[in-house]
């Protein structure tokens, strides 16, 4: 039987715990189809799954990893569309993807158009579902309205930024660095400020000529969730992405503006809203209103050094395993 390498992870643990090995190549059953993997994308999610402590947790051993872009190398029966050749990006995949190649039901294989990088292809599943998931499934968001993209400068918040400009909103992006910042602004925002200064929460309901902000997209709950509060329009929402821990809030503040607090998970996406999604983000990529950033390429066999590294402040798009 033919090997591939790939990561496996066989106890949980810090990064170390990930190790390139060789194992067989997968072959696809019906319904399957195996892609060659060109570059496979890394989300702080995966290092949450690697310690253990997860909501989640994998069966020992795996391979970790939910996003990809490559190309197809052969499919499996009844699978009708996808040519061995066809460049692709992954939606998870049944084998993981920090690997040479992966086993995929054939709903996780979405076409690319010929100007996508198979690195920026990496770069679409988590961060583009996600954000397309919070403007438009969970925060019905309208043309018009101003949206604070807090922790822009990550693969949401990049994603967040485009599918917000396209849909004509006005878009505030944060983040710590002037780096960041100006990828932020090059993304399409219309303003941009520094989560990581004192008084940047003035500057930002200043923008917004004192009223607040519609929508908050919010990377960092345990931090900022009660802040959000007092930057909120009347009747704003808040839809929390990302958060690493408690925080005490004012309900009061919540009271007084008829504020709304929503959660979401990617996880938990029903498969028809998750269809709706991809068609969205493959059109998005088609028209150019969707280009994924790819901060960092790193080598598969480095890929505790990218967990390590997509934790650590000042991000600028995505990092990217390249096996
Ligand atoms: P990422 O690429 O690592 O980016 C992290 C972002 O958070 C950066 O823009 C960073 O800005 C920003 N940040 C850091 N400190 C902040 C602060 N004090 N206030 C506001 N923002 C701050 O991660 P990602 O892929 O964009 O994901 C963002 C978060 O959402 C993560 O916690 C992730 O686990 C979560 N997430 C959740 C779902 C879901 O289904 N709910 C899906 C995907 C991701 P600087 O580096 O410039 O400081």
């Amino acid at each position: 039987m033919e090997n591939m390498q790939a990561i496996r992870v066989k106890e949980f643990g810090g990064p170390e715990v990930m190790r390139l090995e060789d194992v067989p190549t997968p072959k696809p059953g019906p319904g399957e189809v195996l892609v060659k993997i060109k570059a496979a994308g890394v989300n702080p999610v995966d290092t949450y799954l690697r310690t253990g402590a997860y909501a989640y947790k994998p069966v020992l051993p795996y391979t970790p990893g939910a996003d990809a872009g490559g190309v197809v190398e052969s499919a499996g029966e009844g699978v009708k569309g996808l040519k061995s050749g066809s460049r692709v990006y992954l939606a998870g995949s049944l084998t993981g993807t920090y690997a040479e190649s992966a086993l995929c039901k054939v709903s996780q294989v979405h076409p690319i158009p010929p100007h996508i990088s198979f690195s920026q292809a990496a770069g679409i599943n988590v961060p583009y579902a996600t954000a397309y998931r919070a403007l438009n499934q969970r925060m019905s968001c309208r043309a018009g309205e101003t949206m604070l993209v807090h922790g822009a400068s990550g693969g949401v918040g990049v994603a967040a930024v485009q599918l917000g400009h396209a849909m004509g909103l006005c878009v505030i992006g944060t983040a710590s660095t002037e780096r960041g910042r100006a990828l932020v602004k090059e993304a399409g925002a219309h303003h941009v400020s520094d989560h990581s200064k004192t008084g940047y929460l003035t500057e930002v309901l200043n923008m917004t000529g004192g009223k607040g902000v519609d929508v908050i997209l919010e990377m960092l709950a345990n931090v900022n969730l009660n802040n959000d509060l007092t930057i909120l329009a009347r009747g704003g929402r808040i839809v929390v992405i990302g958060s690493r821990g408690k925080i005490e809030i004012d309900p009061r503040l919540a009271m007084g503006q008829d504020a709304n607090i929503h959660g979401m998970s990617l996880m938990t996406v029903p498969e028809d809203d998750l269809y709706s999604i991809h068609c969205a983000l493959v059109a998005g990529l088609e028209n150019k209103t969707l280009n994924p950033v790819v901060g960092v390429e790193i080598p598969l066999k480095d890929a505790a050094r990218a967990h390590i590294d997509i934790m650590k402040p000042g991000s600028y798009g995505k990092i990217v395993l390249i096996p």
